[in-house]
């Protein structure tokens, strides 16, 4: 990633070592029993899905998961040889796309086999998918119950070849649902059990995703499929009150102050006039806003870190800037680095925290935080 010298001091900084720590804590956790697919879609959570990527590689990743075939073309263009499943399937006409970058994509309907078969045959080649069973998610997939009946009418589609298996959990994060996480597992080794009975023996059989892989021991199968945890995101997807290993944020954003100004008492900042100063203010603004990510919702309830205090958002967020109260923190003036999420010293400001004011998960947080604000990566080997 290039570097601009002189840009807005805006920034997303990518903790690749952290990304690298998550993932052999997550192992050692649950073993090397299973193969381990990273999920990078939606460029890697927001985290920069080729150079997260890259990294996971280097440290012994099995798969790599994407939503959408051209999420793998852009892997493959930035040299990620691994094996690369696409997720949310294929559209028409992406065929030869899939088959040009030896992308393996799932297939939730008979209809998509087709064409995809079709094309494999004109260039005289055989090209793996992997089958979503829908168990009780409800979204996509093949219902379980069709299992049998699907693996029977898949048998014409010589040139493809069922190598994996797979469901998505609905509620693995709540341990109160379990019954229902399990039966999920008896609908899924139902449906193995079924593509057993008409022949097919895929390699992979997969169900877990980061919940699932850290709280039901029963879901592994062979293969786990790892998003949230690896970008230290567990505090809202893991369940509490449970055994769970240590994670490491590894997204940070940070930016510095643009202005210092007084406000005094009554006066009223913003649009909307939705703050009023309750005393003379010190008042700083900062070059965030909602196009970046930082969600409108958070006017006059977020926070962020200046010089290792927490500076309240005050007024409404506009598209581009913040204005927050630094009239308790000394020394800060333009160019005092200012954190949005992360931490200093000891206070921190997680992407949790944030998601949670907004009634969002994590995940929301860090994928919203927009293409406008580059990414910065660091790692020390
Ligand atoms: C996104 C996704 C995952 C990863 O889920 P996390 O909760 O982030 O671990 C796993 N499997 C499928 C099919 C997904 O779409």
């Amino acid at each position: 990633m290039q570097v601009i010298d002189a840009s807005r001091p805006t920034k997303a900084v990518i903790d690749l070592d952290a990304l690298a720590f998550n993932f052999h804590s997550v192992k050692t956790f649950i073993g090397d029993a299973v193969q381990y697919l990273a999920v990078v879609k939606a460029n890697a959570y927001g985290h920069g899905a080729v150079e997260c990527s890259r990294r996971l590689e280097a440290e012994g990743i099995d798969w790599l998961g994407v939503a959408l075939p051209e999420e793998g073309v852009e892997l493959r263009e930035g040299g990620i040889t691994s094996p690369i499943l696409c997720l949310g399937s294929f559209w028409p006409g992406q065929e030869s796309l899939i088959i040009d970058n030896d992308l393996t994509p799932v297939i939730f309907a008979i209809e998509k086999a087709g064409s995809l078969n079709a094309e494999a045959a004109k260039r005289g080649v055989v090209v793996d998918v992997h089958v979503k069973i829908d168990t009780g998610m409800g979204r996509v997939g093949i219902r379980y119950e069709d299992a049998e009946e699907f693996a029977a009418e898949f048998r014409q589609y010589a040139n493809l070849s069922i190598d994996g298996i797979m469901t998505h959990f609905a509620a693995a994060d709540d341990l109160e649902q379990n019954d229902f996480t399990n039966r999920q597992i008896s609908r899924f080794n139902w449906a193995v059990e079924a593509f057993k009975q008409q022949g097919i023996v895929p390699t992979y059989r997969d169900l877990a995703n980061s919940p699932g892989a850290i709280a039901h021991s029963n879901s592994l199968g062979n293969m786990v499929r790892l998003g949230g945890v690896l970008y230290g995101l567990g505090g809202d997807v893991l369940p509490s009150g449970i055994k769970t290993p240590e994670l490491k944020p590894v997204m940070s954003v940070v930016s510095e102050i643009a202005l210092v100004k007084q406000v005094a008492e009554g006066e009223t900042v913003g649009y909307g006039r939705t703050f009023a100063a309750q005393r003379e203010s010190v008042i700083a603004s900062v070059p965030i806003g909602y196009h970046d990510g930082y969600a409108r919702n958070l006017s006059n309830r977020g926070n962020m870190i200046v010089n290792g205090k927490i500076a309240p958002v005050v007024g409404r967020i506009s598209m581009d800037w913040v204005t927050i109260d630094i009239s308790e923190i000394a020394g800060a003036n333009a160019g005092t680095r200012v954190t949005v999420i992360g931490s200093e010293h000891d206070i921190s400001i997680k992407a949790e925290d944030i998601a949670a004011m907004l009634s969002t998960i994590s995940y929301e947080v860090t994928c919203g935080i927009s293409t406008r604000v580059p990414r910065i990566f660091e790692e020390k080997i």
